[in-house]
């Protein structure tokens, strides 16, 4: 049996070729991956990692492909989508509550699963369409709070296969980066630290926040949140408005015209419609105001 054979032997139907990216980025765009894997467990990613290295392929991390944006041509190599989902929840008599969390748990699975059990501390990523992976990888932040907050530690698979446990002071957390964004890293879990609290007063703040997003966000739209990041010492969506931008198109892209820090897909937009878009934001930004605005989702 050739290397890709024991893979397909292996995943069964967790192994696809030929896999249009589209069906696994909230954007709705993106060509085909040559391999696409869902690894279940540690020893899953393990294995592909070695197999990747014999038959000399790239392999590219996704959780829920919620901030990446793939390019029509698609990703020639394998493209591995981390699936671990286990929860363990640590419970004493202290206030203090330890979680620990496989990389490929949705933040609203485990913000549902907390509110059950009445812990607190969650309530802003419970409407972040990502993973603990990928939110932990891009320190993922909402509402004045961000993972940098939570995390007391990462348990990581490096290109070699060694798991390695951290701490949050070595994770390197930064605005919308971290240790891991480097990209030579998977995630396969992380502890987080996390509080007793009230069932109703958690259950308020989660739909408050989640009123709030339906009100200002284009959730109704497919897109991969922020186009752009934070700007120093001023509002991204602010001078992308202020340039009359809201609602330009190009393609099926479109600046919101709920809100200007959105590019969302309003039909059929392809990367290239993207990318295109953004270049042409970023050059207006930079006429009007003198300002460099950087993207915040990544391409692949
Ligand atoms: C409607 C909408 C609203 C959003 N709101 C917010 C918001 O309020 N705040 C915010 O911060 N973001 C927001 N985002 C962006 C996005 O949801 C977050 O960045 C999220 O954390 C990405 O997680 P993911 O699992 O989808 O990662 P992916 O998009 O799959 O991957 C993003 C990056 O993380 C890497 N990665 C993913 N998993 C792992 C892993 N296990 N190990 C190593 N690397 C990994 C990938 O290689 C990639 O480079 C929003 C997006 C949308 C569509």
């Amino acid at each position: 049996m050739n290397e890709i054979e024991e893979l397909k032997e292996m995943f069964k139907d967790n192994i696809k070729f030929n896999e249009p990216m589209r069906n696994h980025t909230t954007f709705k765009i993106g060509g085909p991956a040559e391999i696409f894997i869902q690894a279940k467990t540690e020893e899953e990613v393990k294995k592909v990692l070695e197999k990747s290295r014999k038959i000399k392929k790239n392999v590219f991390i996704i959780g829920n492909g919620s901030n990446i944006l793939v390019h029509d041509e698609g990703i020639n190599g394998i493209v591995l989508k981390i699936c671990i989902k286990e929860i363990e929840i640590e419970e004493n008599q202290d206030v203090d509550v330890t979680v620990k969390v496989g990389a490929g748990v949705k933040n609203a699975e485990l913000a549902q699963k907390l509110l059950k059990k009445g812990i607190k501390g969650f309530e802003f990523a419970s409407g972040v369409p990502g993973t603990i992976g990928g939110a932990i990888y891009m320190n993922a932040g909402a509402y004045g709070e961000e993972f940098k907050n939570i995390v007391q530690n990462v348990t990581y698979m490096n290109k070699e296969g060694k798991i390695h446990t951290i701490k949050n002071e070595d994770c390197k957390f930064g605005y919308r980066n971290s240790i891991f964004t480097s990209g030579n890293f998977i995630i396969l879990s992380a502890v987080l630290k996390l509080e007793r609290g009230n069932i109703v007063e958690i259950e308020k703040r989660m739909k408050e926040l989640a009123n709030l997003r339906k009100e200002k966000q284009p959730i109704e739209y497919p897109s991969a949140g922020s186009t752009f990041k934070r700007g120093d010492g001023f509002i991204t969506a602010k001078l992308i408005d202020d340039c009359g931008l809201k609602g330009y198109k190009i393609g099926g892209a479109q600046i919101s015209t709920k809100h200007a820090g959105f590019i969302v897909n309003v039909g059929n937009a392809t990367a290239k419609d993207v990318l295109d878009l953004v270049k042409y934001t970023q050059n207006k930004v930079y006429e009007k105001y003198g300002k460099n605005i950087a993207l915040e989702f990544k391409v692949i």
